[in-house]
C-alpha cells in the first residue's frame, strides 16, 4: 500500500486535481490512500475569518465568506467533469461553516475548540473535491474525514496523535475500503479527541497525518508530493549549484526540517522512523522524478548532506563576572525566556562561565530583552552583569549530515575553510548526535561562507 500526500500548493487549481488522477495511475496496481491538505491559501483565509469573528466584524466576515466560497467554486468551474453533485455537497458543508462563524461572531469569541472546528473546513472541502473529482474521472473513491481515523489528545491547535487508537480506527475505516478497491481520500491536518471533538495537528500538519496513517496501515512507502524535485543540498535561490540529495536518513531529514528546508513538517518522520517505512519526497509536477528517499540508512558520502543559512535571528549575550560560579544563573535566564514563550535555537557557554550566548528569532528579541532585563535587574544594578547585548546583524549556518558522527576532522575542515576565507566565527554549537553543526557569523559573510562550504563539502562527491 502507498500513501500519497497532496499539499495545498498542488491543489491550487483544476489542473492540480487532474494531476492527482495521473499520480493515481502512476501508483499502478499498488493500493493507495490519498491524504490531502486544504486548497492553497485556504487555512490562512480561515484564520482571517476567525479574526473577523473574534472582533465581531460581521461585514468583513460576510465578505470573507463569499470570497472563500468563490475560491472553491472557481476551481470547480474549471473541472472537466459533471460538477452538479459536488457543488451541492460543498454548499451544504459551506453553510455549516457559515453558521459556525456567524455564531462565534455574535459572541465575539472563538474558543480553541471552535477554532479547530472552523479550521477543519479547509480539508473537509478539499477532500470532498478531490474524491468527487476522482469519481467523475471513473476512479472509485470515497472521502474519509480526519475525525474518522486520527485520534488525538485534547490539546486544541497542536494536538498530539494517539498512535494506538489511531491505528485501530485507521484499520477499521480504511482497510475495508482498500480491500473493496475503493480509494480513500483522507482530509489531512484534522483529527478528533477520544470523545469526538475536532482537533488540528498544527500548521503543515497534513504531512503528519500521512505519516501516521502510513505507519498505522503498514504502508510500503509514503509519498510526499511537493513543489521541489526532492531535498536539495542548499536553497537553489542562494546556491545555483545546489544538488538533489538522493537518500537521507530519518534523522537527517528531521534535522533538516528544523533547520532551513521547510519542505516537510518537522515531526512527520517520527512515526515512519519507528516503523521503518520509507518516505519519498517527490515533485508533484513531475511524474517521473526520483526525488529523495528517506529511510533507515543514508548514503555514506558526502558526510555533509546540506547547508542551510538561518537568517532572521538575534544573538543574545549575557556577560559579567557575576555569571561565573553562581549556580542558577542559566536556569533563571532560560526560565525567564520560557515564561515569555521565546524559543531558543542555540546555546553556548565557555568554561570561564563569564558569558552565556544564545540565538533566538529576531522578532522575539524585544520580548526577550524586556524579560531578561527585568529578571537580572538586581545583577545589572550591582554590576555583576555588565549587560545584555543583542545583535541582529548575524546569521546561523547549519550543516546537516550523519557522516559527521564519529568522523574526526569534519568540523576542523569547516572552520579552517572559514578561517582561510577570513570569515570570523562568533559562536559554535554541535549536538552530541553529531548530525548537525551550527555556527553564527556576520550576516554580510553569509553568501561567501555558503559558497565556499557548498563547493568544498557538497559538490565534490556527486
Ligand atoms: N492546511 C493546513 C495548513 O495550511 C495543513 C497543511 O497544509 O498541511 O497549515
Ligand atoms: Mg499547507
Amino acid at each position: 500500500m502507498l500513501i500519497l500526500k497532496f499539499g495545498g500548493a498542488s491543489l491550487a487549481d483544476a489542473s492540480g486535481f487532474s494531476r492527482c488522477v495521473s499520480w493515481f495511475e502512476k501508483a499502478g496496481t499498488n493500493p493507495c490512500v490519498f491524504v490531502v491538505s486544504a486548497l492553497y491559501g485556504v487555512t490562512n483565509h480561515l484564520l482571517e475569518l476567525i479574526r473577523f469573528s473574534e472582533e465581531s466584524l460581521a461585514g468583513d466576515l460576510q465578505d470573507g465568506l463569499i470570497h472563500l466560497r468563490n475560491r472553491h467554486f472557481d476551481v470547480i468551474k474549471q473541472m472537466d467533469i459533471d460538477t452538479e453533485d459536488l457543488k451541492r455537497e460543498l454548499d451544504l458543508e459551506f453553510l455549516d461553516l457559515k453558521s459556525l462563524l456567524e455564531s462565534t461572531c455574535v459572541l465575539a469569541e472563538v474558543s480553541p475548540r471552535a477554532r479547530d472546528r472552523i479550521l477543519s473546513y479547509g480539508e473537509r472541502f478539499s477532500s470532498l473535491m478531490v474524491s468527487m473529482y476522482l469519481m467523475g474521472k471513473g476512479v472509485c473513491a470515497r472521502r474519509v474525514l480526519g475525525e474518522e481515523v486520527i485520534v488525538t489528545e485534547a490539546r486544541f491547535g497542536n494536538a498530539i496523535p494517539m498512535l494506538i487508537e489511531t491505528g485501530r480506527e485507521a484499520r477499521r475505516v480504511i482497510q475495508p475500503l482498500v480491500e473493496e478497491k475503493i480509494l480513500p481520500v483522507v482530509a489531512g491536518f484534522t483529527g478528533r479527541t477520544p470523545n469526538g471533538q475536532t482537533t488540528t495537528l498544527g500548521r503543515g500538519g497534513t504531512d503528519l497525518s500521512a505519516s501516521i496513517l502510513g505507519s498505522a496501515l503498514g504502508a510500503k512507502e509514503v509519498w510526499y508530493l511537493k513543489e521541489t524535485d526532492g531535498i536539495l543540498s542548499a536553497d537553489p535561490k542562494l546556491m545555483p549549484k545546489a544538488r538533489l540529495i538522493p537518500r537521507l536518513s530519518y534523522s537527517e531529514m528531521a534535522e533538516l526540517s528544523y533547520f532551513g528546508a521547510k519542505v516537510i513538517h518537522p515531526i512527520a518522520m517520527h512515526p515512519l522512523k519507528d516503523s521503518g517505512i520509507e518516505a519519498r519526497i517527490l515533485n508533484f509536477a513531475n511524474l517521473n522524478n526520483l526525488g529523495t528517499v528517506v529511510g533507515k540508512v543514508s548514503d555514506p558520502s558526502p558526510a555533509i548532506k546540506a547547508i542551510s543559512p538561518i537568517p532572521g535571528i538575534a544573538l543574545v549575550t549575557v556577560e559579567g563576572l557575576g555569571m561565573a560560579g553562581t549556580p542558577g544563573m542559566a536556569g533563571r535566564l532560560f526560565s525567564a525566556l520560557a515564561r515569555e514563550r521565546v524559543n531558543v535555537l542555540m546555546i553556548s557557554q565557555a568554561s570561564s562561565e563569564q558569558n552565556i550566548c544564545l540565538v533566538i528569532h529576531r522578532d522575539e528579541a524585544p520580548v526577550a530583552q524586556r524579560a531578561l532585563t527585568e529578571e537580572f535587574s538586581r545583577e545589572i544594578f550591582s554590576k555583576e552583569i555588565d549587560g545584555i547585548v543583542f545583535r541582529t546583524d548575524v546569521c546561523v549556518l547549519a550543516l546537516v549530515g550523519e557522516g559527521m558522527a564519529g568522523t574526526p576532522g569534519i568540523a576542523g575542515k569547516v572552520f579552517s575553510l572559514m578561517g582561510a576565507n577570513g570569515i570570523n566565527i562568533i559562536l559554535i554549537a554541535q549536538g552530541s548526535s553529531e548530525y548537525n553543526i551550527s555556527f553564527v557569523i556576520d550576516r554580510q559573510n553569509m553568501e561567501e561562507a555558503l559558497k565556499v562550504l557548498h563547493s568544498e563539502l557538497c559538490e565534490s562527491c556527486q
